[in-house]
């Protein structure tokens, strides 16, 4: 592949499949650019917590999506230039995030920015609609996903070395009712595009993913 070519990595799937973890090890390894998109959604769930506007005063949210800037520097996400990798990690963030992405106008303004981003230089990019919506014509598309029990057992180590209490069953119902939800909402449901190669990573290490992932875009 030539260098100069500008080429989009789209990878999809459900929650706890290691989406971004592969993601991010595939840019550092091919030394093109992470684009987080479930920390655009984030970012504007904190300023709409921030301002106090509710999920369901359309007005308001679209006030304030008029007047957010969200860019990308060196990986690290931006809003109205202040660097947020920080704050968009809570609970609440996360609330705020699922909530506002549910809106069709805030998608709308977010897969554009996302392909704006895209177009301009070699990408990878990942979340729930990337190669169904974001890039269909992307160059490389992946659905990467794990046994429910796999999810549910690599997030109950993390929770763990995390220190919170929990049991493997509540994870396990955690991540099936996620799944439920992510499958069955109307804006953008989670689903397999039919032409993105779905590598199941249940007994694969990231290393392995990545090496599979890298090995496909260097040969081509
Ligand atoms: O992936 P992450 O948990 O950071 O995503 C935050 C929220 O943004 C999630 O609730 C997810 O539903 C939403 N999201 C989305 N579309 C994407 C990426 C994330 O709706 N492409």
């Amino acid at each position: 592949m030539s260098n100069k070519e500008v080429f989009q990595i789209a990878i999809d799937g459900p929650s706890g499949a290691g989406k971004s973890t592969v993601a991010k090890a595939v840019a550092r390894r091919l030394g093109i650019e992470y684009i987080d998109t479930g920390a655009m959604y984030r970012a504007l769930g904190l300023k709409l917590l921030e301002r106090g506007v509710a999920m369901d005063d359309e007005e308001a949210v679209r006030k304030v999506l008029a007047e957010t800037e969200i860019d990308f520097r060196a990986g690290s996400i931006f809003l109205d230039g202040q660097a947020v990798e920080h704050l968009i990690r809570t609970p609440e963030v996360s609330m705020a995030a699922s909530a506002c992405s549910a809106l069709p106008f805030v998608r709308e303004k977010l897969v554009a920015l996302q392909q704006q981003l895209g177009a301009r230089k070699s990408v990878v990019m990942d979340g729930r609609d990337i190669c169904a919506v974001v890039f269909p014509g992307a160059r490389f598309k992946y659905f990467i996903t794990a046994s429910d029990e796999e999810r549910a057992k690599r997030r109950y180590r993390e929770l763990l070395e995390k220190g919170e209490q929990t049991t493997f069953d509540e994870v396990l119902a955690a991540i099936r009712a996620r799944d439920h939800n992510d499958m069955t909402r109307a804006a953008s449901p989670l689903v397999k595009a039919a032409d993105a190669e779905e590598i199941d990573t249940t007994g694969m290490s990231i290393d392995q993913v990545t090496d599979y992932i890298c090995d496909q875009v260097c040969s081509r």
